[in-house]
């Protein structure tokens, strides 16, 4: 008898420390839920690649990103930094940002590392904060820099690569030279040097007269995958005719970037054009094209999208907001506003 109530005893202690058991190892997984970051944008779409004449995400969905480029870096800096790259992505909802390497003068020809730090700051920033970052060789003769944007980008796709948050940008605004001669060849060079590191992510090739001949590109394509090809406009002065040219290049099945445009015109200055930006707004919802708005600087002209003196780490309030920035502020918001809803 008394065995037997040991035994029942035993038990007893035994189931009771099972259930302890069970009920510790589901407090700490619980507990390791509710620290586990938050969804981010990158998360959501993973590795892009181009399909046609669209990018589409990890699960085939065509996307597109919208955001800020910032200013020539080696002319306004303050804001390649974390926290202003955080209020672009949660005040703005940018799903994308551009860092906008100056190369000459005084940039990254005069003093490599001090330009490189800048947009590896942003890099970092977008990876942490699960956006994607146009790393743009901000050059208009790129061409005559060939051995310096090389180890530029081998360094970055070495360092980055891995990352699906990367885009290169390789030759923001060539002049008007020839895409056959010139352009092509020094691309075809800079992306065979980018994929010996890394095979996969997107590639933005600038095109002849200031990334505007879209169609000549178009109609010559490099042969590699995963290259999209940049599209540069100015509301004021980039008129049908632009879109024309750009619609003629889709019909070739090459994707398009407008990695960088302007409300006003192409100096950057002018009058903000209402009409046309929505005509290009509608162009560019139409067709799906991803973009990134120049600039965030508080430069005082027209293109700016923050008045003088604005806070490097963001914070903005409506005053701080330039007509430029208000529009496009209000335009990232809207159209990214569900993207963002799905990460909740
Ligand atoms: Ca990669």
């Amino acid at each position: 008898m008394k065995f037997k109530k040991q035994t029942i005893y035993l038990v007893k202690i035994c189931v009771k420390y099972v259930f302890l058991s069970i009920m510790f190892v589901s407090l700490v997984s619980c507990n390791e839920q509710e620290i586990k970051e938050p969804l981010k944008i990158v998360d959501l779409y993973g590795q892009l690649k181009v399909e046609s004449s669209n990018i589409v995400n990890k699960d085939g969905e065509t996307v597109y990103l919208r955001g800020m480029s910032l200013f020539w870096s080696q002319w306004i800096d303050k804001y390649y930094n974390y926290n202003c790259i955080k209020w672009l992505r949660d005040d703005w909802k940018c799903t994308v940002i551009r860092a906008a390497m100056g190369i000459e003068p005084d940039g990254y020809l005069s003093n490599a590392e001090r330009e490189k730090t800048k947009i590896k700051k942003v890099i970092e920033a977008c990876i942490d904060l699960g956006i994607y970052v146009i790393v743009d060789w901000h050059d208009h003769r790129a061409e005559a820099h060939q051995t310096e944007a090389i180890a530029f980008f081998k360094e970055i796709a070495t360092e980055y690569g891995k990352y699906p948050n990367i885009i290169y940008e390789i030759y923001n605004e060539p002049l008007q030279i020839s895409w056959t001669d010139v352009i092509k060849p020094y691309s075809e060079t800079l992306i065979r040097e980018i994929r010996t590191i890394d095979n996969n992510n997107l590639i933005i090739v600038g095109t002849p007269t200031w990334s505007q001949d879209v169609d000549i590109a178009a109609a010559n394509p490099v042969e590699f995958e995963n290259i999209v090809y940049a599209l540069h406009f100015y509301a004021a002065t980039h008129k049908q005719w632009l879109r024309d040219k750009a619609q003629n290049a889709l019909t070739h099945n090459i994707a398009l970037f407008a990695s960088e445009y302007g409300t006003c015109e192409s100096t950057g200055d002018g009058l903000i054009d209402y009409e046309e930006l929505d005509k290009w707004f509608t162009f560019m919802d139409t067709y799906q094209l991803s973009w990134c708005n120049w600039s965030i600087a508080d430069k005082e002209e027209a293109a700016s999208a923050i008045k003088p003196g604005a806070d490097a780490d963001g914070n903005w309030n409506e005053e701080d907001l330039t007509e430029s920035g208000k529009i496009i502020r209000e335009k990232i918001r809207s159209s990214n506003e569900s993207i963002f809803n799905r990460l909740n």
